[in-house]
């Protein structure tokens, strides 16, 4: 069922790896191609609205991807930043202003917010029909009724991973571990609206190793790096590695590491995602095709094929 190459099995280890970054090449391929059809339709391209408070490096670094990757999607990218200094009423103003923006079809407020402003106040100002992150409360309701709605990024990539490696998800069982609004609580809603068995996992959770061991499909969202030991793992199981941990390296320079010990895991998994380069650069993939979403929606319009092939649920 799997259309991932096997060249991509390191020799002779058990796992194939599972390239996120091929796989977003694709996503962002069909985004591109569903935006020249919407943009046909809607006599402008789609756009997305991003809004930086601060100065926070990492966020400048994620922000920058997602305008140059939104741009080469063929998409209108509007950046609005702001000092940390600017004041929570200022904020919501904004987001204001691009809810009421009709040219507006996507509106994205990078996280964290600097201290002093309340980031759930503003992330749940955005009108749910541009929210392409997925994170207010009714795009949060939605995907538990399993209605139709905006589903977070990074989940949606996890699920658009498994199923490239596995094909049909139904029927499998998913362990997620973590719990956050962010990524764990959506991943398992989405595993679950798959056909999954879903199991919610967290750092309460008994005998963690032992439960992880029974997934078909393990996710890790723990913010733990190397937590996920060969011995955690079924045969054969695909992995999906969703931590980004700043690390030290032998060096002395620091690298990125996921929440699984990746080189432990390549013997026991069937398939894996590396860090970097596996559920990273799918999370921009799946905001394009949600900013694609949600100007098709508000227009009125089915999302073109291929792009709605992309969306999990
Ligand atoms: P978070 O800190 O908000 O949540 C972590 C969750 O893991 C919590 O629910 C906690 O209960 C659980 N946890 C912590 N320690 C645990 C332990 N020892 N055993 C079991 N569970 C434990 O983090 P988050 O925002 O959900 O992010 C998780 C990881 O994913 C981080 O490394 C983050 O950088 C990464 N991330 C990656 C992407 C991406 O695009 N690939 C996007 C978002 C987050």
């Amino acid at each position: 069922m799997s259309d991932i190459d096997p060249i991509l099995r390191p020799s002779g280890r058990r796992a194939v790896l599972i390239d996120g970054k091929a796989a977003a090449a694709q996503v962002d391929a069909a985004a591109r191609e569903g935006a020249l059809a919407l943009a046909r339709r809607l006599g402008r391209k789609p756009c997305l609205a991003v809004v930086l408070v601060g100065e926070d490096p990492a966020s400048q670094v994620y922000v920058r991807n997602k305008i140059r990757r939104t741009e080469a999607a063929g998409m209108t990218s509007l950046e609005h930043r702001l000092p940390a200094s600017e004041s929570q009423d200022e904020v919501l103003a904004l987001v204001a202003r691009l809810n009421a923006d009709a040219a507006v079809d996507g509106i994205l407020v990078q996280l964290p917010l600097p201290d002093g402003l309340d980031a759930t106040r503003v992330v749940q100002a955005i009108d749910p029909a541009k929210d392409v992150d997925g994170l207010t409360a009714a795009s949060a309701g939605a995907l538990v009724l399993g209605a139709p709605g905006l589903r977070p990024c990074t989940p949606s990539g996890c699920v658009y991973l498994a199923r490239q490696a596995l094909g049909e998800l139904s029927g499998r069982h998913a362990v997620v571990i973590g719990r956050s609004i962010l990524v764990g609580k959506p991943a398992a809603l989405l595993f679950l609206q798959a056909d999954c068995t879903v199991t919610l996992a967290h750092s309460r959770t008994r005998d963690l190793p032992a439960l992880a061991r029974q997934a078909d499909i393990l996710v890790a969202a723990a913010g733990r790096p190397g937590m996920v030991g060969a011995d955690w793992i079924k045969p054969g199981a695909t992995v999906i590695d969703v931590g980004i941990n700043r690390v030290d390296g032998p060096d002395g320079a620091t690298r990125l590491a996921g929440d699984v010990d990746y080189a432990a895991a390549l013997d026991t998994a069937g398939y894996i995602t590396p860090v970097p380069g596996g559920v990273g650069p799918m999370t921009i993939a799946m905001l394009l095709v949600n900013t694609l979403a949600a100007a098709a929606r508000r227009a009125g319009l089915d999302l073109p094929e291929p792009a709605a092939r992309m969306l999990t649920s």
